[in-house]
């Protein structure tokens, strides 16, 4: 055996599995045919697999999302959904969805991002009457399946350490209390397993690759010292990916796996841990050398570059994907519109099987220069030369210090900008989305499908604009908005103004559950090729005197929406989208527009796993490209962000180091905790913690909100305040948006006297 993947997309080629379960979920369709649908479907990339690897993987198949197999096959199922009666397939997607039938109100399990990807799991819920045990058999049937097919296969799993770590505790009860429980559990399947014949289990660990304190590598000594003592007939294999297992490398190499799986391509200490310590030559190494994150086709020579050096170290090697496949597109195929020159560099999932075949092919070559030749793929990494931009090179290459600092300092500027923006304290405001009505949707298709012309198209995204200002002048809201009726999402509307973009017509990746994004693919350097915003926020600052903010993307969250280029330093291309917004948010100051948002919701999203990396390896060039945006504007205009979560606690400083002078975020669902460390740490940009969750549909009364602006007060100073939603209305309809808001400014108005 000498090839494998990690896991393969479940969505497949059109996102067949999406379109399937949302016409069950519908009602359209009945369990049953929906099961048959993803049988055959699963049959499909079986075989796609073993025209190219020998060692396939099953299991990894999920309707929704794997955790939420592993939470249901070990009867870990939310209390408030124990005893409602309902059939295993209700149950499940109960579990994701929320269950709103039959008198029924029952919330979803809350969703977290996978690591650092944009994935999302569905976060176990364990209380402390849950059992768990083993209460399922989708793993075998789903051997069966591959055994059918007379396939070498083996089971992927998610790990007992990573489901345990990640889970929630609703009671008194913590890992400690479920750790033998969970691991016997894992004992019976692997006992009916084996006898089913299966061989082969991948237990996937990903937890392995965080930063580890003495009592994980004890609880994953008890878990495992257990698992591997007690099957002498199957073979394990521990696989780990998004990054490398520094704090506890000694110890899984001393023990009895089958194999472990290592990640080369995320984090370049895999190798040096592996020279330095050796690796057992009883234990098979899967060498994660296919980058399953991005996609771009392998360098050949680099990648044989490394499988050279590990050879030095044990040459019991299987070759693999540096995760799961799950992570990139389907297939290259389907992109018949894109350039011949790019197109011949990028792999998907499907080519990757390829590339991971033909690696292994030139490892065993005795003419590997050859054959490098032969399978053409010198190109892989080179600059597109037709395509750079020396312009743009030689923009970036002038920057100095000086071009990442706004002067004057903040305070400074937050006087002149009291003076010459003249808001009320505790102005209120929104975070730019309104309501993305049925109309405001038709009307963008129908001019992307070419049923209107531009004229029609312009004419209407006015009349949304002239409604929204009106509303809000009828609101008495303090900073207006335009509202966003010309995007659907953050990154496509200005990715389409800049050059450097692609935008592929099937490369959908899913995110949660049924959705999927198509992320757009960095492949050159980036310019604004025009003015992307200004016709807009200039119209819409005509029909009011108050301000309307401009509203932009930021550029670390366009490029953590996209795949990034390989041939040049991420940061590089960070710099490069950073210039283009600058340019835009100049051309907007310049236009009249006194605030200009420009939103980081991404932010978090690439932060490395481990803490150490953090500084060194991103914030110190996310956070200045982020100042690069806004450094040369007036003292006068004032610099908003957003970002769409609370949890920065672990990077205030960062944070408020990006030199915006206000920032809004999420704050209504989580507690006070992170109001508190904004104290605590001295933070100098204003605040606007969301005052109410525009994630429900529910009308927030004046008295919460006003209860809740109270809190913040407590901890606040009123002249850093701000009174906003958390997060953009596109969500939400119109009559809820008015209400929410209505009570929104009555609570600020209620709040003002209590400033004195
Ligand atoms: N300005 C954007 C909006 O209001 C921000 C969206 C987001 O944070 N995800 O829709
Ligand atoms: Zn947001």
């Amino acid at each position: 055996m000498k090839t494998t993947i990690v896991g393969f997309p479940r969505i497949g080629e059109n996102r067949e599995l999406k379109v399937q379960t949302e016409e069950y979920l519908a009602g359209k369709l009945s369990f049953q045919e929906l099961e048959a649908f993803a049988k055959d479907l699963r049959k499909k990339h079986l075989l796609l697999q073993r025209a190219s690897i020998d060692l396939v993987t099953t299991g990894d198949f999920s309707y929704y999302d794997s955790l939420l197999d592993t939470s249901v096959l070990f009867n870990v199922i939310p209390e408030r959904l124990r005893n409602l009666k309902l059939s295993d397939s209700e149950l499940y997607f109960a579990i994701a969805k929320g269950y709103q039938q039959d008198g029924y109100d029952v919330k979803a399990s809350p969703m977290r991002k996978w690591f650092n990807t944009n994935y999302h799991y569905i976060t176990p819920e364990i209380d402390d009457n849950t059992q768990i045990k083993l209460n399922g058999s989708k793993p075998i049937n789903d051997f069966l399946e591959a055994k059918q097919l007379n396939l070498t296969a083996k089971v992927v799993l998610t790990g007992p350490m990573t489901y345990l770590k990640l889970a929630k505790f609703a009671g008194n009860k913590g890992v400690n209390d479920f750790v033998d429980s969970l691991t016997n559990a894992y004992l019976d399947l692997f006992k009916k397993l084996s006898k089913v014949d299966c061989k082969y289990i991948q237990l996937d660990e990903p937890i392995l690759v965080t930063d580890l304190e003495s009592c994980d590598i004890e609880l994953f000594k008890r878990i495992y010292d257990k698992l591997l003592s007690n099957n002498a007939n199957l073979n394990i294999i521990l696989q780990t990916y998004f990054g490398d297992v520094r704090d506890i490398y000694q110890l899984i190499t001393s023990m009895p796996f089958y194999g472990i799986g290592l990640d080369f391509v995320e984090s370049t200490t895999t190798l040096e841990l592996l020279q330095k310590y050796g690796f057992p030559n009883n234990i098979k190494l899967i060498a994660g050398v296919v980058n399953g994150k991005n996609v771009w086709k392998n360098d050949y020579t680099k990648t044989l570059n490394i499988l050279d050096k590990i050879r030095e170290k044990t040459k019991n090697v299987i070759l693999s994907s540096s995760c799961s496949l799950l992570h990139v597109p389907y297939t290259v195929t389907s992109e018949t519109h894109i350039d011949e020159e790019i197109r011949s560099r990028l792999s998907f999932a499907k080519e990757k099987l390829l590339e991971i075949a033909e690696l292994q092919q030139l490892l065993e070559s005795n003419n590997r220069s050859q054959e490098l030749i032969l399978i053409n793929n010198t190109k892989a990494l080179s600059r597109i030369n037709k395509l750079e931009k020396a312009d743009v090179q030689d923009r970036v290459a002038k920057l100095t210090k000086a071009d990442f600092v706004r002067t004057p300092d903040r305070e400074t500027r937050s006087k002149i900008q009291q003076e010459y923006l003249n808001l009320p304290i505790l102005p209120t405001t929104t975070i730019g989305s309104f309501p993305q009505t049925k109309e405001v949707r038709l009307n963008r298709s129908r001019y992307k499908t070419g049923k209107i012309s531009k004229e029609e198209y312009i004419s209407n995204v006015h009349t949304f604009i002239k409604d929204c200002i009106k509303l809000q002048e009828d609101l008495d809201l303090d900073v207006l908005v335009h509202g966003e009726f010309e995007r659907n999402d953050m990154v496509e509307f200005f990715g389409e103004n800049m050059s450097g973009f692609l935008f592929t017509k099937f490369a959908w990746v899913q995110s949660y559950g049924t959705r999927c994004v198509k992320p757009p693919i960095i492949y050159s350097d980036i310019k604004r090729e025009q003015s992307i915003t200004c016709d807009i926020s200039k119209f819409a600052q005509s029909l009011t005197s108050k301000p309307v903010k401009g509203m932009l993307t930021g550029p670390i969250t366009i490029l953590n929406w996209s795949f990034p280029r390989e041939d040049v330093d991420i940061k590089e291309s960070a710099i490069q989208i950073a210039l283009a917004i600058r340019d835009e948010v100049l051309e907007l100051e310049a236009s009249g527009i006194k605030i200009i948002q420009i939103d980081e919701a991404a932010l978090r999203e690439k932060l490395p796993i481990r803490k150490a990396d953090r500084a060194t390896k991103y914030l110190d060039w996310a956070i200045p490209a982020f100042r690069l945006t806004h450094s040369g504007v007036n003292a006068k205009t004032q610099i908003h962000t957003h970002m769409c979560y609370s949890e920065f606690g672990d990077i205030i400083n960062e944070i408020d180091d990006m030199d915006a002078d206000v920032i809004s975020f999420e704050a209504s669902k989580s507690s006070l905790e992170i109001l508190n460390s904004i104290k605590a740490c001295n933070f100098k940009t204003a605040v606007g913690p969301g005052v109410y969750d525009i994630h429900s549909p529910r009308v927030p009364t004046v008295e919460e909100i006003t209860d809740v602006i109270k809190k913040i007060l407590t901890v606040i100073h009123p002249s850093k305040l701000w009174i906003n939603p958390d997060c953009g209305l596109k969500t939400r309809d119109i009559a809820e948006t008015k209400a929410s808001l209505t009570n929104l400014v009555q609570s600020a108005i209620i709040s003002r006297p209590l400033c004195k």
